[in-house]
């Protein structure tokens, strides 16, 4: 992959970067777009990614992305499909099913959804008529755009209520949960969150759906790649539906999943298909398939638990560095801390991160109206960074935010560490 970038900008390292096959033809043709995909790839091996959302999947899965099956078009699914030449298509989906399934354990798995989006919009449609009441995780604790944002189809198709956490602990209040739904008798109750660093307790949230006569939508978006590699709690035996995305901790192509029980397929099918979504993406479908079988491997179960490991290492470092920690650590890939203690908020915080080289983002804090930090572990494991290198990233992310020594001296000591770990090396 020899490239000589035309005019690139002065922070672009090409080294570490995952660039397609033929993206020398790219260059000639366009150097425009050209310089802007090389720019982002020397952004991503030079600067620390800590949103918890990201991740770096594989040459393996870029492959499939940049394949042929990127101009097919194939609506319907396999053996019934609305367009002729579709026998690559099938084989690549009924893989992608046949894997998702083994992995997760589920009697059906859709894997057409565009997005996690998509994939909660498909499952609301499956169970529920415009004007419903759904209990979610409400948008100050952690709820998703899709569990009732004013501004999203949810927030404006269905009646939302909205569960909090303990103000004192941050966990999950499941007698509020319980209390909510005996109230207002939800059709529907989903549980997942952008930012619950703990576990859902999926058996509770089943107990409180089968006591008011509620489906149960578990949108484990953020943790299903810990639970492909066992490092996390499956809800697939308490949940009528799960939805997640395939591109956070589960390494995968952009993209969203559905697995349900063979009672529900076919009204998950169709409303994913015809309903909510029209051709498929079969390239991505064909790097789902990759991507549940990279999951499948012993490697994926260390790298999902070498995950979790560093997330309570950051935790610790940053609780170390005078940073409040929600719920005093985490289970999970995401770590959320509130600057305030060190006399800087959020939004202030997040910049001066961005400065020294570290990229995440705020997210709403439990309490009040502040706003906190959500940081995650996914990527820089991804790039093989070792304990002693998420105990570093504690103690720059401090020294960053009380602005502590030279800022020109920090950027290049995060530089280092990301150049010594590259996403993508060789
Ligand atoms: C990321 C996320 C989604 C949506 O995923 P997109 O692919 O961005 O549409 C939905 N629900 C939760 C809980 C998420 O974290």
């Amino acid at each position: 992959m020899p490239v000589t970038p035309p005019a690139a900008p002065p922070d672009v390292s090409p080294a570490g970067a995952a660039m397609p096959q033929d993206f020398d033809a790219l260059l000639h043709q366009d150097p425009e777009v050209a310089g802007i995909l090389l720019a982002e790839s020397g952004r991503q091996s030079s600067t620390l990614q800590l949103i918890a959302a990201e991740n770096f999947t594989s040459p393996a899965v870029l492959a499939a992305l940049g394949s042929p099956l990127a101009n097919k078009y194939a609506e319907g699914y396999p053996g019934a499909r609305h367009h002729g030449g579709c026998e690559q298509a099938d084989a690549a989906e009924r893989v992608a099913v046949r894997r998702a399934t083994t992995l997760f354990g589920a009697e059906h798995a859709n894997v057409q959804p565009h997005s996690g989006s998509s994939a909660v919009l498909a499952a609301y449609a499956a169970l529920l008529r415009p004007g419903d009441t759904v209990l979610a995780m409400g948008l100050a604790y952690g709820g998703h755009l899709t569990h009732g944002a004013p501004g999203n189809f949810s927030g404006r198709w269905f009646e939302f209520a909205g569960y909090g956490v303990d103000p004192d602990s941050g966990l999950i209040d499941y007698a509020q949960v319980r209390a909510l739904a005996r109230a207002r008798r939800p059709k529907a109750i989903v549980c997942g969150s952008i930012s619950y660093p703990r576990h859902p307790d999926y058996e509770t949230f089943r107990e409180i759906a089968d006591e008011v006569g509620a489906y149960l939508i578990a949108d484990t978006a953020h943790p299903m790649g810990l639970i492909a590699g066992g490092a996390a709690p499956s809800p697939v035996p308490y949940a009528d539906v799960v939805c997640a995305t395939t591109h956070k901790v589960l390494r995968g192509p952009r993209g969203g999943m559905i697995l349900c029980g063979a009672e529900l397929a076919e009204r998950i099918d169709r409303a994913v298909f015809p309903f909510t979504q029209g051709g498929a993406q079969m390239h991505t479908v064909a790097a789902k398939a990759v991507a549940f079988g990279e999951a499948a491997a012993p490697a994926f179960a260390v790298y999902a638990h070498q995950v979790v490991a560093h997330a309570r290492v950051l935790a610790a470092g940053l609780e170390a560095e005078g940073f409040e920690v929600a719920t005093d650590g985490t289970d999970t890939h995401l770590v959320v801390v509130d600057p305030a203690p060190l006399g800087v908020d959020g939004r202030t915080a997040r910049d001066r991160l961005m400065a020294a080289g570290m990229v995440l983002d705020t997210c709403a804090l439990p309490y009040g109206d502040a706003r906190g930090l959500r940081l995650g572990t996914a990527a820089l494991t991804t790039q093989g960074m070792d304990e002693a290198d998420v105990a570093r990233v504690a103690v720059l992310f401090g020294a960053a935010v009380r602005e502590r020594g030279d800022a020109g001296r920090l950027r290049s000591e995060v530089r280092e560490l990301v150049e010594r770990n590259p996403p993508y090396p060789g």
